[in-house]
């Protein structure tokens, strides 16, 4: 799982503060020092963890805190309430539509983990809040993914919406009045991706979104890409409009820059993380727990 380095790190510079019993701003700094190092290390984008040093530096150096009976505790609680934030504070929820079908359209770079998300995700929202779900065969241009689909669709026994290879718009029409008529509440469409992000792709996207008007947008992205996954982000929020990103392939990544970043890069939230290869190896994102877990 991602952060190992990270949290090593920052125990270290913890632990350094912990040592000291009372503090001086330039313990604060020197640890703070350290930590900007692990981050940028951990592939955190740059600007983001200078501004994250910067926010929690500004705290942790108040008079108040250092003349605290525990300043240690203090600056550490500081670190954990900042990096709560900088991970988009609250846990957010898929939004569900106040008149069903609940409408996600799954985008993003073939090979992010997009057809496997569609199912997984479906599966989770069954379980959790008794929803019907109904994945509908969007990627036209390769079969495999129609076929990939229906695999990983008959696993967890969802229902595949499928045309073959017509028209993607057409096709997606199609299977939200099929979910209408037959009472499946939450529709999953599982677009094309392409292996970079181009004008034909993103076009076909926008036709999609102007046809069915989709509750929300959920790009998925690989955390193994580090960086590439925060640009990939802003480009699809910038020319589609995106309400949230699943990170897939968290326990690929040992560094975990990407999920540290997309947030305070694009404004907007991770809702998902998937933690492996099985259909059941996802999750909501929980900021406060995964600020736990990088704290140790
Ligand atoms: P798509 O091209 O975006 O539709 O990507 P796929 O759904 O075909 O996924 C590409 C590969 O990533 C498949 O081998 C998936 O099993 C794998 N994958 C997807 N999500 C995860 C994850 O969370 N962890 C791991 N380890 N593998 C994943």
């Amino acid at each position: 799982m991602a952060f190992e380095g990270l949290t090593e790190k920052i125990s270290s510079a913890f632990k350094g503060l912990r040592s000291k019993g009372r503090l001086t701003e330039a313990d604060v700094k020197d640890a703070m020092r350290e930590i900007r190092m692990a981050l940028l290390e951990a592939d955190v984008n740059f600007k983001v963890a200078k501004d994250f040093i910067k926010a929690v530096t500004e705290k942790a150096t108040d008079a108040e805190i250092l003349d605290s009976l525990s300043p240690a505790q203090q600056v550490i609680k500081i670190v954990n309430e900042e990096l709560i934030a900088l991970l988009g504070g609250q846990t957010t929820r898929l939004t569900i539509a106040p008149n069903p079908p609940t409408i996600v359209m799954m985008v993003g770079l073939q090979g992010a983990g997009k057809t496997t998300n569609c199912a997984k995700l479906a599966g989770l929202l069954r379980k959790q809040q008794q929803r019907r779900p109904l994945l509908v065969a969007c990627d036209v241009y390769r079969p495999a993914a129609i076929d990939q689909l229906k695999v990983v669709g008959r696993q967890l026994d969802i229902t595949v919406f499928d045309e073959g290879q017509g028209d993607p718009v057409e096709i997606a029409k199609h299977g939200i009045d099929h979910a209408k008529r037959n009472g499946y509440d939450l529709v999953f469409l599982d677009t094309a991706g392409r292996l970079h992000i181009d004008e034909k792709l993103m076009d076909e996207l926008k036709n999609i979104k102007a046809a069915v008007t989709p509750t929300e947008i959920i790009l998925v992205v690989d955390a193994m890409t580090g960086q590439d996954a925060v640009t990939v982000s802003q480009t699809f929020d910038q020319a589609l409009g995106i309400n949230g990103v699943l990170m897939s392939k968290m326990d690929g990544d040992a560094r975990g820059g990407a999920a540290l970043s997309v947030k305070a890069v694009t404004g907007k939230p991770i809702k998902f993380i998937g933690t492996g290869e099985k259909l059941g190896d996802i999750e909501p994102f929980h900021p406060d727990r995964m600020a736990s877990r990088i704290l140790g």
